[in-house]
């Protein structure tokens, strides 16, 4: 096992499943202690605890990104859990579908809330422990829903063009502080999150797996959807390549290019 992360302490937010899962499961893979945050205490314990039973060093915590404190909370228990932070992810994330006329705004702010100012309540956080540190990775995750807008999910592209242009700012604010920020562009991973989606966009009489797969027919390139996985293996390297920062990197099978 190559341990090019030990030494180094994470938190990753929505950690409990699905990409975050993934993101936490690659970063323990490579040597980091992780501590797994998510709304959802069993989901972030049950990974924490998968981390363990691999060898790996990780802790769980309940955490609400839309809360201030909540995130306060996350970055002094990782600081104290492990000595401090050197990557810190932001994956919690929600999605509905619904058409800007209908759409309620109660709807909008839960979306934005959660998306878009729970990530930057994580950044707010996180960059004074980074900087205490002398080191940092900010990994924020955006979608290519925050490259190109797609019908139903105004709202939920909103607040993934909010994060690419949050990100691509506080790059350049912490640059010369040995900080990076980037963010990353999911195309279809199959996760919770999809199981809403392929049944919202099913056609009449589709169940919800013919809906999924003719999305992912329909929308990618290569024919096939993207792993939590391979979404991990990128972040990995975004934790290893110092130079590349304000960055919005697709990870999308050929579905942007832009
Ligand atoms: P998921 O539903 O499987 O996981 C989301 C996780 O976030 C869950 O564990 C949930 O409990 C947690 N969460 C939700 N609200 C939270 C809150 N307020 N505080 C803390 N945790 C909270 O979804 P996923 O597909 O793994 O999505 C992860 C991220 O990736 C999201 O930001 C999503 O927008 C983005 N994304 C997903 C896809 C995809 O195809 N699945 C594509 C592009 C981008």
């Amino acid at each position: 096992m190559s341990a090019r992360l030990a030494g180094r302490a994470a938190y990753v937010t929505g950690g409990g499943q699905g990409i975050g899962q993934g993101i936490a499961l690659a970063l323990a893979a490579e040597g980091a202690a992780v501590l797994v945050g998510d709304i959802d205490l069993a989901a972030a314990e049950a990974c924490a605890a998968d981390i363990r039973g691999k060898g790996g060093r990780a802790e769980a915590m309940r955490v609400d990104v839309t809360k201030a404190a909540d995130t306060e909370a996350l970055v002094a228990r990782t600081e104290a859990a492990f000595g401090g932070i050197d990557i810190a992810v932001h994956c919690a994330g929600i999605v509905s579908v619904c058409e800007v006329a209908d759409l309620a705004e109660t709807e909008w702010d839960r979306v934005m809330n959660v998306n878009a100012k729970g990530v930057f309540l994580g950044c707010k956080a996180a960059v004074p422990a980074l900087r205490r540190r002398g080191f940092g990775r900010i990994i924020n995750i955006a979608s290519v829903s925050g490259k190109d807008g797609y019908q139903g999910l105004a709202h939920y592209s909103a607040s993934k063009y909010a994060v690419i242009g949050f990100t691509n700012s506080l790059a350049k604010e912490v640059a010369q502080q040995n900080i990076t920020a980037n963010a990353i562009c999911p195309g279809i991973v199959r996760t919770a999150m999809w199981d809403i989606l392929a049944d919202e966009y099913k056609a009449s009489g589709e169940t919800r797996e013919q809906s999924w797969q003719r999305q992912v027919l329909a929308f990618v390139p290569q024919g096939r959807p993207q792993t939590p996985a391979e979404i991990g293996d990128l972040a990995v390297y975004l934790t290893l390549a110092p130079s590349v920062t304000g960055q919005a990197i697709n990870i999308d099978g050929g579905l942007t290019s832009h």
